[in-house]
């Protein structure tokens, strides 16, 4: 017998589904994409040490693979989608690395025509790129669009945006307008400290972005924490919560915020789920003598 099967070289649809009391939740994959490592990814460490951890963690030197893992919530009388990925768009840019949300979302079970909100936690295009379909048309055409407050306020000032420096951050308030302009600017704006949705509270986790959001999901006596961005690869960031990703809009807030969170997840033993986190993006995270780890949930035939 000889090997002679063409291999396919491509993975199964992405997507875990797990109940928290008697919600469902469904991490569904929008695919990852990586990059060389940069000189200043970690603005405030030296590209060799953060080698160095890439290789504690037994991941490949001089690249960074970035996995993107919207999550979708079924309350039992609400389908909610939380956040959006990169868009069906960035699928051919990326050659099939990313852009697989709403195939993915298809694969899960879920036509995108019956979610009823999409909450987003922050106007970095990964997160929200998404509430536009290939042909810029509402991705979700029956969904209320939420967003933070304070994000809003932030990046659709146009002052703001008059003083941003050139490059990335000019780019990115060019990119909400293309994004909500297309929208019709319709979105509902929410309130840190406030629920979005029946047992799910929005929490201000501000410094990844002025208005960064993350969310408390609980139901019966489940409970999980959508940390969102606080931090990035928690190989490196979790880890190392004192090292500041190139992409943190303060990051000293970032940090604050990070160690803040950390603490209380360790603390609390609460579930994560992590937006950059290696998928499906569940962990649980313990205290070490110089930072925090993560273990990700055993996986489970069923939810
Ligand atoms: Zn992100």
């Amino acid at each position: 017998m000889t090997g002679s099967a063409p291999p396919p070289g491509k993975r199964a649809a992405g997507f875990y589904r797990y109940k928290v009391g008697d919600y469902e939740i469904t991490a569904v994959t929008d695919g990852a994409t990586t990059s060389p490592l940069a000189e200043n990814f970690v603005i405030n460490q030296k590209k060799d040490d953060v080698n160095a951890a890439l290789a504690v963690a037994f991941l490949e030197k001089d690249k960074v693979t970035i996995p993107y893992t919207p999550i979708v919530v079924n309350t039992g009388t609400k389908l909610i989608v939380m956040d959006t990925g990169t868009a069906e768009a960035n699928f051919e840019r990326t050659k099939g690395a990313a852009g697989q949300f709403q195939t993915n979302l298809k694969a899960a079970g879920f036509d995108r025509d019956a979610v009823d909100m999409v909450v987003i936690s922050h106007f970095h295009r990964d997160h929200f790129d998404g509430l536009l379909s290939a042909d810029d048309k509402p991705a979700f055409p029956n969904a209320e669009i939420l967003v933070p407050a304070v994000e809003w306020k932030y990046w659709m000032d146009d002052g703001e945006m008059s003083r941003a420096p050139a490059g990335r951050i000019a780019d990115q308030f060019k990119n909400a307008r293309r994004v909500f302009d297309a929208l019709g600017r319709k979105v509902t704006q929410y309130e840190a400290g406030k629920d979005v949705a029946p047992g799910i509270t929005a929490v201000a986790t501000y410094g990844h972005s002025p208005g960064h959001t993350s969310y408390v999901i609980s139901s019966g006596a489940g409970k999980v924490f959508v940390q969102v961005d606080v931090t990035n690869l928690p190989q490196l960031f979790a880890r190392n919560p004192g090292w500041h990703a190139f992409f943190d809009h303060d990051p000293k807030m970032a940090e604050e915020t990070r160690r803040k969170v950390y603490d209380m997840l360790a603390a609390e033993k609460m579930m994560v789920q992590g937006f950059h986190y290696p998928f499906p993006a569940v962990a649980y995270v313990e205290k070490t003598p110089t930072g925090y780890r993560e273990i990700p949930v055993s996986w489970n035939p069923m939810p």
